[in-house]
This record gives structure tokens, sequence and C-alpha cells, in this order.
């Protein structure tokens, strides 16, 4: 099982043991770890805990991150989600607050699940938690929904790194949004084939992000970007469960993925020479954060 390194050999594999992608990931799991299933899911279960800690932490506290480039949008939010000048349902303003306080607790050396990376340590337990808690989903869905999560960012780290040093954010939040989409098919009860599907959706609608960070710091834009693509991966998972297929399969959109990521230019992978992190408000807020560096 572990020598799975396509989505079609993922599918396939599991349709003909009549399973779905999270009990091949768990027996793989526990198979490649020497224990058993029950300790890979407690484990997981832990990770979806320290999720839950960083929301809860979050939407607690108001407070700058040491740049002040973050920390207080996931207030604002949360202050303004029972407002009817908000659009969208309960479930997506939640999602949303909660995509933004685990960032901001990233930025503020908080406790995160880096999933698949800290600087988009929002997107996944934005969609599962705020989804579980307004469909009143219980653990073992969660649980499923998170290791469906984690073996779709597997199969694409088989193809390409999930950084945004070598591919760019798309690497990054746009694998972490994928993944989201994957998970919330499954908790909303979908086939193995929606779920591989909504994420072909969602990373065919993210191909190219750059990675920009204003000053290298992983807030601006990554803080509020994890709010964004955390309700694209609601539109993958609605578009998956309405039957709505990719033209593209899911493999050969890694291929093209890990292609583009390949052509960006060094500038705006992770580099901060270009994109964002080179406009004149960023390379001001630059300069003022060094002077604080060099003085310190
Ligand atoms: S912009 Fe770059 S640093 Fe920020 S989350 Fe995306 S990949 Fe990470």
């Amino acid at each position: 099982m572990s020598n799975i390194k396509t989505f079609y050999d993922l599918i396939n594999f599991a349709n003909s043991q009549n399973k779905k992608i999270f009990e091949i990931c768990q027996e793989n799991e526990a198979y490649e770890m020497e224990t058993s299933i029950e300790n890979i899911r407690n484990k997981v279960f832990d990770n979806i805990n320290v999720m839950k800690s960083a929301i809860n932490e979050g939407i607690k506290t108001n407070e700058k991150s040491l740049s002040e480039l973050s920390g207080t949008d996931c207030y604002k939010m949360q202050a303004n989600i029972s407002k009817a000048s908000l659009l969208f349902s309960n479930v997506m303003n939640k999602a949303i607050v909660y995509a933004l306080a685990c960032c901001e607790q990233n930025a503020t050396m908080g406790k995160i699940v880096a999933c698949p990376t800290a600087g988009a340590c929002g997107i996944i337990p934005g969609a599962i938690i705020s989804i579980s808690e307004e469909l009143k989903i219980d653990k073992e869905i969660q649980i499923n929904a998170l290791i469906t999560a984690g073996e779709i960012g597997r199969i694409i780290a088989c193809k390409m790194a999930l950084a945004g040093a070598c591919m760019g954010c798309q690497g990054e939040c746009g694998v972490a949004s994928g993944m989201a989409s994957g998970a919330i098919v499954e908790m909303l009860g979908g086939s193995n084939e929606q779920i591989i599907n909504a994420c072909a959706l969602t990373l065919k609608n993210i191909m190219g992000l750059t990675c920009d960070p204003v000053a290298g710091l992983v807030e601006v834009p990554c803080v509020k970007r994890n709010a964004f693509l955390t309700i694209h991966s609601f539109t993958g998972a609605n578009l998956a469960m309405a039957n709505i297929k990719s033209f593209i399969p899911l493999d050969e959109i890694i291929d093209a993925m890990k292609e583009v990521g390949n052509l960006m230019s060094v500038t705006l992978k992770e580099s901060s020479q270009g994109g964002l992190s080179t406009t004149k408000t960023a390379l001001a807020k630059q300069a003022q954060l060094e002077k604080i560096w060099k003085n310190n």
C-alpha cells in the first residue's frame, strides 16, 4: 500500500477494497509505524485538539504580532460575525474566523498544526472545525476527515515540494485548500471520486499563486490568504458534491502545478524580491523593521 504515489492508484486500490481513502491511509500508517489503527486515530485526534486550542487562543486575543503586521483581524471578524452586514452562512464566517485565529497564533509563536506547513496552518482547521461544530459532526468523522486531508497531502508531496520557496504559495496555501476540500467532502459523506474531484477543482483554481511575504515574515499576505483559501475549499467541495467534475484529472493537475512552480521566478518564491514584498508600502515596513532588528 505504501507504494501508492498517484491519485489514480489510490482510487483504484481503495475502490477494489471497497474502502474509503481514510481507511486505506490509516491501515498503511499503522503498518508503517508498526502500531495499531487505534493509535494512529488517537494521534490524529491529538492534532485536532491542538487545532481547537489554537482557535480558542486565537479568538481570545487581540494582540499584534511583534512586527505589528498581523494579530487583530480574527478579533475584528469575530466581533462582526453576527452582524447582518456580513455575507455567507454562519459556517463560512466561522471558518474565516478560525483560519485567522490559527494563523495569528502562528505569527505570535503560539502552538499550531502545520498542515501541510505553518504558513498554511489555518485552512484545514478553519474548514474541519467550523463544519464539525455547525453540522454537529462527531469525533470519528472529524478524524476521518483529517486523515483524508493528510493522504491527499502525502500523495501531492510525492510529486512536488510543499514549500513556498520551491513552488510558490500554490504549494502551501494552495495544497492546504485542496486537502481541506477533500476533508469537507469526507465529512459530508461524499465518495472517493468526489473527494479527489473536489481537490482537483480546488487546486486548478489556485495555480500560479506566488509566495511574496512582506519583510520575509509569514504574515502579509499569509494570514488573510488562509481565510480566503478556506472558503475556496468550500467551493471545491460543494461543486464535487453536486457531481461537477474536473476536466483535467488530479494527477495531471499536480504535474501542471509542479511545472508552473518550476517556471515561476525565484523572486516570487519566498525570497521577498518581487510581487507584494517589493511594493512601496512593503519596502517601507521592511526598512522600519530592519532598523528595529539592528538596534536589538
Ligand atoms: S505567501 Fe509564502 S510564506 Fe506566506 S503562506 Fe504562502 S507560501 Fe507561506
